[in-house]
């Protein structure tokens, strides 16, 4: 199926289109320059800037894709999790397209849609990636989530292993960033940083990884306590009258965070005896985790799949593809009767499934 997607869960506009399982088209406008000064996304700047960019973003998906928007069989759209006002956008939109092409609407999950987006890979000759095998184990992060999941059936079966108690690691990157006075967003400025920094100089802490925490968070994920212990660790070196060194903070703290990440997710793949594991979200861009996780997940014989970063940050095309896997699975469109959900839970991969 020629499927049409839409994304406006965050801060990026993001139109994708998609046939079967191949990608035809990945625009995306993002606003993170307007949020930048404010130093995270702010909900209402977003919402505004998507509605700016939704009309130009299909136009130009469509142009790239050459494709008339009368020959799209199905459109899909991003209903949750994300921020309300911004999902809005893309819902109304979604909406409004499928009633006039009066063709079905599939809403779907958003970060189903980061797993799907793997679909969709390519190598360096243009060789579509082997399907996805099941079960994998998939470790989604960014500015908005960390999660650890189980997909038994991406269409199907996504169970939530694991999440964030507190700040998800994107987000991290950002707040321990402005510490360290460097700009938004974080993440590559810590990676950069980083370069030249000893990633043992100093021993952060790994939020819930110690014994006792284990109980009843094997999966679970902490950032808030190592982004207060940097904060700590810097305004004593300041209060002492010496110089902070960023490389090493930023080394040590990007090192912390990667352990606990690839621990993790490897602890998921030992103990339900799934050898695969996927990364997906804008923290992958971080050299230092996938090295990292590859190289630990070699050593216990688990293979790591990782879609290229333009599929892995926020985008239309992960979304359609979604829809596109749905659709060749038999699934019934949506109704129209559904909403922004800003909570929607990850086992709920497709909202108001017509009966
Ligand atoms: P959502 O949570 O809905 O997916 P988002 O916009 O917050 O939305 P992404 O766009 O996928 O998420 O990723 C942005 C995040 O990734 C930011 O927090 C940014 O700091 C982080 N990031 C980007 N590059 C790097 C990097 N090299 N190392 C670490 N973090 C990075
Ligand atoms: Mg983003
Ligand atoms: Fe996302």
């Amino acid at each position: 199926p020629l499927v049409l997607g839409i994304e406006t869960s965050c801060d990026e506009t993001g139109i994708g289109i998609v046939r079967g399982r191949t990608l035809l088209s990945n625009t995306i406008a993002s606003s993170m320059d307007e949020h930048a000064r404010y130093g995270g996304v702010v909900p209402e700047v977003a919402a505004r800037a998507h509605l700016e960019a939704l009309e130009p973003a299909i136009r130009a998906a469509l142009a790239e894709s050459g494709v008339a928007l009368t020959d799209v069989d199905a459109v899909a759209v991003t209903s949750g999790p994300g921020l309300a006002g911004a999902l809005m956008v893309g819902v109304g939109a979604a909406k409004a397209l499928a009633v006039s092409l009066e063709k079905p609407l599939y809403a779907v999950n958003h970060l189903v849609g980061h797993i799907a987006a793997d679909i969709l890979s390519s190598d360096e000759h243009g060789d579509q990636a082997p399907p996805l095998e099941y079960p994998t184990v998939a470790l989604l992060v960014s500015g908005g989530h960390t999660s650890l999941l189980l997909v038994r059936d991406l269409t199907s079966d996504v169970e939530l292993l694991g999440e964030t108690m507190d700040d998800a690691a994107g987000e991290a990157f950002d707040k321990v960033a402005r510490l360290l006075g460097l700009p938004y967003p974080g993440g590559p400025e810590i990676d950069r940083a980083a370069a030249s920094g000893d990633p043992n100089a100093i021993a952060f802490p790994r939020g819930l990884s110690r014994a006792s925490d284990m109980a009843g968070h094997r999966y679970d994920f902490s950032f808030s306590g190592l982004k207060t212990a940097v904060a700590r660790w810097t305004e004593q070196r300041q209060a002492a009258g010496e110089p902070v060194p960023v490389a090493d903070v930023a080394a040590s703290f990007r090192e912390a965070v990667v352990d606990v990440l690839v621990t993790k997710a490897l602890a998921a793949c030992r103990d339900y005896g799934v050898p695969r594991l996927l990364l997906g979200g804008g923290v992958i861009a971080n050299r230092r985790l996938r090295d990292v996780a590859i190289e630990r997940a070699a050593a216990e014989g688990v293979t790591v799949r990782v879609p290229p970063l333009s599929l892995c940050t926020d985008n239309g095309a992960m979304i359609a593809a979604l829809a596109s896997e749905l659709i060749m699975a038999g699934r019934p469109a949506s109704t129209l009767e559904f909403g922004a959900d800003s909570t929607l839970p990850v086992t709920e991969i497709q909202v108001a499934e017509s009966a």
